[in-house]
């Protein structure tokens, strides 16, 4: 008799249990999409990369968030428009800047501003002035981002990728003469990685300042930024992973 007793409350809270799972994840799947940060970005850069880094990295260490293709508006590098500007004929989010120049700058304050309270030194440049046609001239990203990472700073340039065919995903490209560290190392485990000579090895990398694609501007993740509804919260929790990778990245 208490045996059976037992087992029949032994059924009911397995059942609970399962039932409460369940609806969770109905629950997470249908109100809060937003919080799934792996969805949001959409698909990894699974070009074949083998590097690792191990280099250590210490907590101190200045950072620099430089916002892609702020100094070339105008110019065939003037970032992605979009899937909904360049598929769906949707109006651009600024009417004198790239939608991806639009969200490179969004994330790029919000990156600063949480990484300041978790800590971080970190900074920001933007160089204002955005068609500036050498890429050499001292006031582009490239040039200020050289000059720190010279000085021994960590300088990273944040990007999203173009839509569907023609972006690859999102992923970090290291540096290209400097041996990766463990912030980078931090960083491809979140949002993938790219090889060292991706494309020839590009203008940034060649000057060792780091890519970070965060994802294709497209589908749930451009969506979830336009909305307004869901635009903050998007915004911080892509700078949230960030700075959390900055984090565990040094010691
Ligand atoms: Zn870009």
């Amino acid at each position: 008799m208490v045996k059976k007793k037992v087992l029949n409350n032994l059924k009911l809270i397995v059942f609970l249990i399962t039932f409460f799972a369940f609806s969770q994840h109905y629950f997470n799947r249908n109100l809060n999409v937003i919080e799934d940060f792996e969805i949001i970005i959409g698909e990894a850069s699974n070009i074949p990369s083998s590097w690792v880094g191990i280099r250590d990295v210490d907590k101190n260490i200045p950072i620099l968030i430089l916002a892609g293709h702020a100094d070339s508006q105008g110019f065939a590098g003037a970032g992605t428009p979009g899937e909904a500007v360049d598929k769906f004929g949707l109006n651009p989010m600024h009417p004198e800047i790239s939608d991806e120049l639009f969200w490179n700058l969004k994330l790029q304050e919000s990156i600063v501003k949480l990484g300041k309270k978790k800590g971080l030194n970190i900074r920001s440049y933007d160089p204002g002035i955005r068609n500036i046609d050498d890429a050499n001239d001292p006031r582009t990203n490239w040039s200020v981002g050289k000059r720190f990472a010279k000085r021994g700073g960590y300088a990273i340039e944040i990007h999203f990728d173009a839509y569907g065919k023609y972006g690859v995903g999102s992923g970090l490209i290291p540096p290209f003469s400097e041996t990766p560290n463990k912030i980078d190392e931090s960083i491809a485990r979140t949002f993938g990685r790219f090889p060292v000579l991706f494309r020839g090895g590009l203008g940034a990398p060649r000057r060792q300042i780091r890519i970070l694609e965060i994802g294709k501007l497209e589908g749930l993740l451009e969506k979830n930024l336009r909305n307004l509804k869901t635009r903050q919260k998007t915004i911080k929790l892509l700078a949230n992973e960030i700075v959390q990778a900055f984090l565990n990245g040094t010691t």
